[in-house]
């Protein structure tokens, strides 16, 4: 039996195709990793959870998947960080990359199947810039090696970018010994204070863009399936990557070339000169990675995303729905997990789970429409609600078992998509809504104490009926995203969107 089928927006025909890998069964995906030189940003976490998801997806539907996303520990960026630091540049970008890979975990991104170095590929860079030399799409100047636009007519095939255009953007410096200004550095000869690597050209280090084709084609061979990355990189990054590998290669395709939006921060470009950058570290001391995640993947992948702390504060709210969800469920099941159930379920149960696997596999194969799966996932929630409140009525015991057994369905559907989405907690359900409520008293700047000492004086204000002491006391954490609820045991506090009265 094949693989079920799925659809995906390929950049270079501009249009949603079906998937077909290359080798039935296998598929081998590339994406352009990090230039490790600090922490990571939320545009980064953006990449690699899309690419998780797809990931993950696709393993889902059966496939074996060679996944590579590698580091880029040899550059510009890092050499300047690393001379203001006294570092030395490698070891530099291997602090970085493990800062990096810890973050990763936290958002609950599988680790790939390979992540290379550049610093660990110098042998097939050097193999490949050799090679293009050889096929006349590349020359050499004073130890520099130049890619040669000019002798490769397909370029700006991806981009839509004609080579008039990038003659007249004045944008970089134009070397006055490139043949054409768009011309590209395959190999940058030896500057004093950096690192170099010994070639055919002299001492010198890898350009930027050639590592991606080395590294692919050393992983997955000259021709594979998909090849990711951000919507940023597709020119120059992408465009000279297709380049140089097809110089080098006849045999070299990517069948499908896939680049996720921007984030924007509060509506507006986020970027470092700007200030409005926030690391994936900064944003995880106020919210739960997990709430990152969701908020990432509330938006199509393609689309732009507004980075902001309400949007923030929804998507844990979300988290925390789930999470109580499935906690309340699980103390009502817990006393018959041992027992022996059987498959019967109510005829509502039935169709929910039935419609929100539908609509999953709907939503997913058009695109990995998440957006959509996570407001499909409010439905079967909402019906463990129902059922729960059910029980608590039920008295006759057949009933009783019917609406277990529904509970037991309805849980193990809602984990099964929530693991594929890469959203199940790796803790306890408890453990999990002890993190949410922590990160909620962090953002209010309380302590748990602080707000049982609160509910307290709530509840002596009540038991003298000042009523208006007692709705001060809530609104006032509610303001800042405590909320109190009032059952039958006393009251007890969960976190809340700030402001909501
Ligand atoms: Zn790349």
């Amino acid at each position: 039996m094949g693989n079920p089928e799925f659809q995906i927006f390929n950049t270079m025909t501009k249009q949603k195709e079906v998937f077909k890998p290359k080798i039935p069964g296998k598929v081998s995906m590339y994406v352009c990793g990090v230039t490790a030189y600090d922490f990571s940003h939320i545009g980064h976490a953006r990449v690699y959870v899309a690419f998780d998801v797809l990931y993950r997806y696709l393993q889902h539907l059966g496939y074996e998947v060679n996944y590579v996303r590698n580091f880029t520990d040899v550059d510009d960026k890092i050499i300047r960080r690393a001379n203001e630091l006294g570092e030395d540049p490698l070891s530099l970008s291997s602090r970085f990359s493990k800062e990096f890979l810890d973050d990763m975990a936290a958002l609950q991104c599988l680790p790939p199947t390979h992540e290379p170095r550049v610093s660990d590929h110098m042998t097939q860079i050097k193999d490949m810039i050799a090679q293009i030399i050889h096929n006349g799409c590349a020359y050499v100047i004073d130890g520099d090696v130049y890619f040669s636009v000019d002798n490769f007519p397909d370029y700006g095939r991806l981009s839509g970018r004609k080579l008039e255009d990038n003659r007249a953007g004045g944008r970089v410096a134009v070397d006055s010994r490139k043949k054409n200004p768009a011309d590209f550095a395959l190999w940058k000869s030896a500057k004093p204070g950096e690192p170099s690597w010994e070639s055919p050209w002299g001492p010198g280090r890898p350009g930027w863009h050639i590592e991606c084709s080395a590294m692919s084609t050393h992983y997955l061979s000259p021709a594979f399936d998909i090849h990711g990355g951000g919507m940023d990189l597709i020119f120059p990054h992408h465009e000279n990557e297709i380049a140089q590998s097809c110089a080098a290669c006849q045999e070299s395709n990517v069948s499908y070339w896939m680049h996720n939006g921007f984030v924007t921060e509060n509506n507006e470009k986020m970027s470092k000169s700007l200030g409005n950058f926030f690391t994936i570290r900064e944003i995880s001391k106020l919210y739960h990675p997990l709430a990152l995640r969701i908020f990432l993947m509330g938006t199509h992948y393609r689309s732009p995303v507004n980075h902001s702390s309400e949007m923030l504060e929804i998507a844990s709210e979300r988290v925390f729905y789930i999470y109580q969800t499935l906690h309340d469920c699980e103390v009502v099941l817990s006393p018959f997990r041992e027992g022996n159930l059987k498959d019967r379920v109510t005829p509502d149960t039935q169709k929910c789970i039935n419609k929100f696997r539908t609509d999953f596999q709907t939503s997913m194969a058009d695109d990995l429409h998440t957006s959509e799966v996570l407001t499909s996932l409010l439905e079967p929630l909402k019906t463990i609600n129902t059922v729960l409140n059910s029980l608590k009525k039920q008295k006759q015991q057949l009933q009783q078992q019917l609406l277990i057994q529904s509970l037991v369905a309805l849980e193990k559907e809602v984990k099964f998509i929530l693991n594929i989405l890469g959203l199940l907690a790796s803790s306890s359900y408890s453990e999990l809504l002890q993190q949410l409520k922590d990160k909620a008293l962090g953002r209010a700047g309380l302590t748990e104490d602080q707000v049982l000492q609160q509910i307290e004086e709530r509840t002596l204000a009540r038991n003298e009926k000042d009523w208006g002491k007692s709705d001060q006391i809530r609104k006032a954490l509610s303001l800042k995203g405590i909320g109190l609820m009032d059952v039958p045991e006393g009251t007890i506090w969960r976190p809340c969107l700030p402001n909501q009265q």
